[in-house]
């Protein structure tokens, strides 16, 4: 069997497996919506005498958008008497789950005392006379019983434990702080440097002593020194602080900066006043003892 043929076979099986895999997912889905995105019906307890259906109904608003205003309840009893009956009430729309307690009227007393009505069919339906959108709730009669009977829950009581009608504590608003993508200015980075070979504070050492420009202008003079050794550690940047400060010890190459052969060492303050410039700080030397 060629290669390609064996290419072919296996590009099918994986085709056959994805299209299959997909069709599964889909079925999942559906299935998932079908079990537990279906609209809800609750038969509550009547706080009230009379013939009162208390009944709770959770439906998807932001999937089905309605005015929910009205219920119904349907008898189907073909073994009893009699064969059909139905009672209906409207009451105030609501547009999201929710609880009511309903008038049914004395037709619904009439409706449950049906004969046969235990095998009978309860229909109930809740709708939405306005958007036409209605649900209808199938059962036996004698589940419907039951289901009256046993229930436990009040509207209100409804309404509390499943937080319907109650407005969602509203999140805080997150807290998105101002940020720029501009790094701030680095205090001290950038600043001048009061030196007397910076031009900017040129005016400021003029006529000045040599010995006191290399600790500012109007400061005490500063006792010069000696060096035993300066050097560069990596990292220079080639700025040319240091050439400018003191070319004689100083000399600023395409990639790094040299100390130059037999560089006069006498002159500490300005060698210090050029590793201070430095903005790398790797101008390094000794004083002399
Ligand atoms: S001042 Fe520092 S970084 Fe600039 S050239 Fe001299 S050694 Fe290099």
């Amino acid at each position: 069997m060629s290669t390609s043929l064996i290419a072919m076979g296996v590009a099918l099986f994986l085709v056959i497996n994805l299209v299959v895999g997909l069709a599964a997912l889909s079925l999942l889905l559906g299935t998932f919506e079908t079990l537990f995105g279906k609209p809800k019906l609750t038969i509550l307890r009547s706080t009230k005498n009379g013939p009162y259906l208390a009944f709770g109904f959770k439906w998807n608003s932001a999937k089905e958008p309605a005015t929910v205003d009205y219920v119904s309840l349907r008898l189907f009893n073909p073994f009893g008497n009699p064969k059909q009956a139905e009672v209906s009430k409207t009451f105030e729309a609501k547009s999201s789950s929710f609880a009511e307690e309903v008038d049914m009227g004395p037709g619904f007393i009439e409706l449950l005392g049906a004969e046969k009505f235990d095998l009978a069919t309860v229909q109930v339906v809740v709708k939405s006379s306005k958007n036409g959108v209605s649900w209808q709730f199938d059962m036996k009669g004698s589940k419907f019983k039951k289901l009256i009977s046993n229930a436990n829950l009040t509207t209100s009581q409804f309404l509390e434990g499943h937080k319907v009608g109650v407005a969602q504590e509203s999140k805080p608003p997150i807290d998105i702080p101002i940020r720029s993508f501009i790094a701030d200015t680095v205090p001290g980075k950038g600043a001048q440097i009061a030196i007397p070979t910076n031009p900017a504070f040129a005016a400021q050492f003029a006529g000045v002593a040599p010995a006191a420009q290399a600790s500012g202008a109007g400061a005490p003079a500063a006792e010069n020194f000696k060096v035993t050794k300066v050097w560069i550690e990596p990292g220079c940047i080639v700025c040319n602080a240091c050439e400018d400060i003191y070319k004689d010890v100083f000399e600023v190459k395409a990639d790094t900066c040299i100390i130059r052969p037999n560089a006069p060492l006498d002159d500490g303050l300005r060698i210090r006043e050029a590793a201070e410039a430095c903005p790398v700080e790797v101008i390094k030397f000794t004083i002399a003892s």
